[in-house]
């Protein structure tokens, strides 16, 4: 496959808002030192101010004659002795630009523990790709855009994987320099079964080769609305994906049949159950855990997933929120608050894609203070979703307060991008203008 690719001919290299966000070191008590105090002065009889847990980490500010100054999660500082602490991983250093053309987007990455998230811009719907040398995962790919170009989440995987599949799957709008191939995805996951998350996979298992696809399953696509043919599309390219291995948190069915509407349709790969909690390996530092199913719920959401890549960490949440509108300063409930109060520390991370596009109903500060990111990703586009309008101004402009660097997709929607082009083809309405790189360096 050849890597140089040329795109259509005004196609401008724009790399806005470039910035360095350095993580602080961490640690966290040695495996055999249980639980380990924290005292007012680098002294062994000073006051014990706080207990550290086995799995509880800190920030580490700085060292003094074998004492270190840590702060903990809730803001209280003191100091531990620094043989009872452990390094949680070397800080990684995240570098954002903006994609606005093909040419903007890299090879691959180049050395092993280095990596690349992409929050493509998809109109109004999500997309969010992350890679290493050694793994690529697609986390949802859809929109519900009236006028949605079928196959702009095609023309931004062809720029960041390669171009892949036969003559029928190069997307229109860019000159690819396309060479006969067949590229993999590992991990293919769908949030749930909505069509603003699900519309445009069917394409990328038809042009791409995914060895793993992770699904709620709690769907079967019967029904005639356009919510439902998405979803079904989707369970027909996976019953099609030759050895796919097929994870559900439903349980499979006994013969390995998928349920389309009334057929009943055989699965060319496996079929596997995962749970809450369970642990997906990417590489040796790299890896993602399914924090919540969003099936048990009264109020069904979104697969969520932390993902770690060496020393940094990222939180996908698909439209996980808070279940119902309300304000940023109303207190976190549905899926927002099941993660605070089961998973406070998992869902301690450096990024977080803001759930259900930036929606009032959700992101409610309780929850953003423990995630506490430095880099928010905010997908939406100019369409109302079923509830609500996203995103929220409340929603954005208490997200602004946070500090962080906020992303947003839906910036340019209603017309050209500005003085670039957009990614596939080149037609006035949503999607294609505002994609975003993060670059994850790790020392
Ligand atoms: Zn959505």
């Amino acid at each position: 496959m050849s890597l140089s690719r040329s795109v259509g001919a005004a196609t401008t290299v724009a790399v806005l808002g470039v910035s360095a966000l350095a993580v602080a070191e961490r640690a966290r008590p040695q495996r055999d030192a249980g639980v380990v105090d924290v005292r007012s002065k680098a002294q062994q009889r000073s006051k014990v101010v706080a207990r550290l847990e086995q799995n509880e980490s800190v920030e580490v500010v700085r060292e003094r004659k074998g004492w270190k100054y840590v702060r903990l999660d809730n803001g209280l500082t003191g100091w531990v002795k620094g043989e009872k602490l452990a390094e949680v991983a070397p800080a990684a250093t995240l570098r954002t630009s903006r994609v606005a053309g093909s040419k903007d987007v890299p090879p691959r990455p180049v050395a092993y523990g280095d990596y690349r998230i992409y929050m493509f811009d998809m109109g109004t719907g999500l997309s969010v790709l992350v890679q290493g040398t050694e793994f690529t995962l697609l986390y949802d790919g859809g929109s519900i855009d009236g006028k949605e170009v079928p196959d702009r989440l095609l023309a931004y995987l062809f720029a960041t994987v390669g171009p892949s599949g036969g003559d029928g799957c190069v997307p229109g709008g860019d000159d690819w320099n396309a060479e006969p191939s067949t590229l993999r995805i590992d991990h293919l996951i769908l949030s749930h079964a909505a069509r603003e998350h699900a519309s445009a996979l069917p394409r990328v298992m038809e042009c791409y080769s995914v060895a793993n696809v992770w699904d709620q399953g709690v769907g079967s696509g019967d029904g005639e609305g356009a919510e439902s043919k998405s979803y079904t599309a989707f369970l027909e390219a996976v019953a099609a994906e030759q050895g796919v291995s097929y994870h559900t948190y439903a349980a499979p069915d006994a013969n390995a049949r998928l349920t389309i509407g009334s057929r009943q349709v055989p699965l060319q790969g496996s079929w596997v159950r995962f749970s809450e909690g369970g642990f997906a390996v990417l590489d040796d530092v790299a890896g993602f855990t399914v924090l919540d199913s969003g099936v048990e719920a009264q109020d069904p959401s979104s697969i969520v997933i932390r993902v770690d890549l060496g020393g940094a960490s990222m939180l996908l949440t698909g439209d996980a929120d808070s279940g119902r509108s309300g304000r940023p300063d109303d207190p976190p409930d549905g899926a927002e608050k099941r993660l605070v109060a089961q998973h406070s520390r998992a869902i301690d991370v450096d990024i977080l894609q803001v759930g259900h596009h930036g929606s009032d109903t959700g992101t409610r500060t309780a929850f953003v203070d423990v995630v506490s990111p430095s880099i928010l990703l905010l997908s939406a586009g100019p369409y109302d979703m079923t509830s609500a309008r996203a995103p929220s101004e409340e929603v954005v402009d208490a997200l602004a307060k946070t500090g962080a660097t906020l992303l947003r997709t839906d910036v340019h929607d209603s017309g050209p991008c500005d003085d670039w082009d957009h990614v596939g083809d080149d037609v006035r309405g949503p999607g294609g203008c505002d994609a975003y790189l993060i670059e994850v360096d790790n020392p």
